[in-house]
């Protein structure tokens, strides 16, 4: 995906921070966040940040990538369900396969995903990692 200033400042609140959306009608939350809830149809929609937390329930490792994103493989992503309900597919990193098991607690980072695009931007986004017992590095 290639991804110019102003879209970048655009889904700041997707690419970067956890958004959430929360209906003040049913109290569905759901991401990333839209100013429409899909259960009920309001627009009456309350912003909410993630926490960022939460447990990994399964992982898988891609070998492929999109266009553009060759160099970057194998990836490792991870089904995560945030302590807010909500189950997102997103990349894990700095992980060991050996500490990857269901219910392995995880966390939101923000990491460089691409710096080799034709514009020069440097592109980050946020991926997952492994919270260590013992505190992470
Ligand atoms: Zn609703």
């Amino acid at each position: 995906m290639k991804i110019s200033p102003s879209q970048s400042w655009r889904l700041k609140d997707t690419l970067y921070v956890l958004s959430l959306g929360k209906c003040k009608r049913c109290g569905n939350v759901f991401y990333p966040y839209q100013p429409l809830c899909s259960v009920c149809g309001s627009m009456d929609i309350e912003k909410i940040r993630s926490k960022g937390t939460g447990t990994l329930i399964e992982y898988t490792i891609l070998y492929q990538n999109r266009d553009g994103f060759e160099k970057q493989v194998p990836i490792t992503a991870g089904l995560i369900k945030l302590d807010e309900g909500i189950e997102l597919v997103a990349p894990l990193t700095d992980v060991e396969i050996t500490e990857l098991k269901e219910g392995v607690r995880v966390e939101a980072v923000l990491r460089k995903v691409r710096s080799d695009s034709s514009n020069g931007i440097i592109q980050y986004g946020l991926k997952f990692r492994v919270i260590n017992d013992a505190g992470n590095n």
